[in-house]
């Protein structure tokens, strides 16, 4: 199904975001420098207008004073020397005698005229000075005329020009920097999508990955190598993948091995029922025999079913947990007086030690479940005249429970095992003792909903000893995150 295009998922791209950046990184150094750079031309040429200006001045400056100039007015050489001047650079030059009256005027305009003027008097204070005025474009430069090595100021130069050429260059140079902005702008998109797009490559390389292997397309695992981002990601992934199989493999075993406890039964029942059919005149005897076995198996389908259910309880998890202050030592002393009479049957003792008085926050029903497992186990896996320990402690923090039997023990390599769902060491026996092999995955179960952990120490042939451990004050999943 084609995706339906929107705003925000687009602006929410990386491939966008890249581009976007590319872009900016690109496009506005270039536009800055090319504005900035109009800036620093216009200044720079006003300053070495300035520069030239007071150079020329200087030189006009000193054949004022050898030829007496500013006292006879006339001088010929003076005279072309200001005119030649003045054309060389398409400008006006005035002189100002010390009684502010021009007395050569290149435009012969002002000439015999009076100037008052703020920087014809800042020069008769023996300041040279400028003036650009950038909207009527023009640059005006006085300097004071005065004999070397005299500070008496005699007079002032004014020498004006026409600063119009800026004005045409930095149109020229707008012009200029507009198209090759746009080339550059032109250029830049392109490149913010080609690289854009390859970045991204990767990450859209991981997706196809990914849900191929969600459609069962590929089997394979995810492995995209071209970042070290998208190598842990597909490490991640395939983590996660491998756990998944694993939790389907382990969830299609516990459905095979459901059906198979569940059928054993039935099928003991049909061949019981049937050898009663198969027979005429069969015995009363013979019936209340087969009868008595049937029933059995109905009681052992039954514990089945009571077990699957517990389970099903536990793996709900959380929420189901109904959690309150219990004291330990009543709820273990309940549960040994509930299990005497088979423990009386089997010839085990049961004994109980508690260090202290112990109260923690459980649900009283399943870690009731969990002990009752553990103590039966130590009842049905254990000789005549056995025995079972029950003891109890805690500190600030934990309760502690050790179960602890004289039976039969469980061979080392049995030991990882003991807590998968249907496990049994022994099936035949453990059938005959009527064992489901779900005792203790419910305990574990438990246990690990009240955060703690369960221990196994055994040795064949001697005896075989759970250590529990969980928090006393129930530790919830919000408190733990
Ligand atoms: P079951 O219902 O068969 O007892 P469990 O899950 O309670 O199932 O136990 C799994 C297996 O672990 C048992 O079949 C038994 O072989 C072994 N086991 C458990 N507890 C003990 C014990 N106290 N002593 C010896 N073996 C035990």
């Amino acid at each position: 199904m084609k995706k339906k295009f929107k705003l925000k998922d687009f602006f929410n791209s990386l491939r966008v975001r890249i581009a976007a950046l590319i872009l900016v990184l690109g496009v506005v150094p270039c536009t800055i420098f090319a504005f900035s750079f109009m800036a620093v031309y216009e200044k720079r040429s006003v300053d070495s207008d300035v520069t030239e200006l007071v150079a020329k001045g200087q030189v006009l400056n000193k054949q004022i004073i050898s030829s007496g100039y500013l006292n006879q007015h006339e001088s010929e050489l003076v005279d072309d020397q200001i005119e030649m001047l003045s054309k060389s650079y398409s400008g006006r030059i005035m002189v100002v005698d010390d009684t502010l009256t021009i007395v050569k005027d290149t435009f012969q305009a002002d000439e015999g005229k009076t100037i008052i003027w703020g920087n014809v008097v800042k020069a008769f204070q023996d300041k040279t000075t400028s003036l650009y005025d950038d909207e009527n474009n023009y640059l005006v430069v006085t300097i004071p005329i005065k004999a070397e090595g005299d500070d008496t100021v005699l007079g002032v130069l004014v020498l004006n020009k026409d600063m119009n050429y800026i004005d045409t260059n930095l149109e020229y140079f707008q012009s200029l920097s507009i198209i090759l902005l746009i080339i550059l702008y032109v250029l830049m998109i392109v490149v913010a999508v080609v690289f854009s797009y390859r970045f991204v490559r990767p990450l859209h390389k991981f997706g196809r990955a990914v849900s191929d292997v969600d459609r069962g397309i590929s089997q394979e695992l995810v492995e995209v190598e071209d970042y070290t981002e998208t190598k842990e990601l597909s490490e991640q992934m395939n983590s996660l993948l491998n756990r998944m199989r694993v939790v389907d493999e382990s969830r299609q075993e516990f459905v095979s091995n459901v059906s198979h406890e569940l059928k054993t039964p039935l099928t003991s029942m049909k061949v019981l029922a049937d050898s009663l059919n198969g027979q005429e005149d069969v015995p009363v005897e013979l019936y209340r025999e087969f009868m008595a076995d049937i029933g059995d198996e109905i009681e052992r389908e039954t514990k089945i079913i009571n077990d699957l259910l517990s389970m099903v309880k536990l793996d709900k998890a959380e929420a189901t947990l109904n959690i309150s202050p219990v004291n330990m030592n009543e709820l273990i002393e309940l549960v040994l007086k509930r299990l005497k009479p088979i423990a009386e049957k089997q010839h085990v003792e049961l004994l109980f030690e508690s260090f202290r008085p112990v109260i923690a926050e459980v649900d009283e029903v399943k870690i009731t479940l969990a002990i009752t497992n553990l103590v039966e186990n130590g009842i049905k896996y254990n000789k005549e005249g056995g025995w079972v320990h029950v003891s109890l402690n805690s500190d600030h923090q934990y309760c502690y429970l050790k179960v602890e039997d004289s039976g039969m023990g469980i061979p080392q390599e049995s030991i990882e095992h003991i807590f998968e769902r249907f496990y049994r060491v022994d099936k035949s026996h453990s059938r005959e003792i009527g064992g489901t092999g779900l005792g203790l995955a419910i305990t574990r179960g438990a246990v690990s909903l009240h955060r703690g952990d369960i221990k196994v120490h055994s040795v064949e042939g001697e005896g075989t000893m759970f250590d529990v451990r969980f928090p006393l004050n129930y530790i919830s999943k919000e408190a733990r995150v």
